[in-house]
């Protein structure tokens, strides 16, 4: 019965009594708990890596942004809002180009 309380350790074969862990090794007994916490743990991973990834160029414009030399950091911010602009004009066309073929 898939909703008995019981439920048998995949680990060691043990069988527990309404319980998501198991009582003798502790592994996660309950299939939707199991579920839920693989589901989570990508979500985390998947998280970290778009951090670490991010644009290069982005990356670029975000340490000079912060440049000690004026000379530098003011024609810079001005090349950085062409540049989010750029990025905007280009998702919203990849936004228009998606919406079309779907
Ligand atoms: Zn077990």
């Amino acid at each position: 019965m898939a909703n008995s309380p019981y439920r048998t350790c995949p680990k060691c074969k043990k069988d527990n009594i309404n319980r998501d862990y198991c009582a003798y090794c502790g592994a996660v007994i309950n299939p939707y708990l199991k579920r839920k916490l693989e589901r989570k743990e990508r979500e985390v991973i998947e998280e970290k890596l778009a951090k670490a990834k991010g644009n290069r160029i982005t990356d670029l414009f975000e340490k000079a942004r912060v440049h000690r030399n004026p000379f530098i950091r003011f024609p810079v911010q001005f090349l950085y809002s062409i540049w989010v602009i750029v990025l905007a004009i280009g998702s919203f066309l990849a936004f228009l180009v998606g919406y079309i073929a779907a």
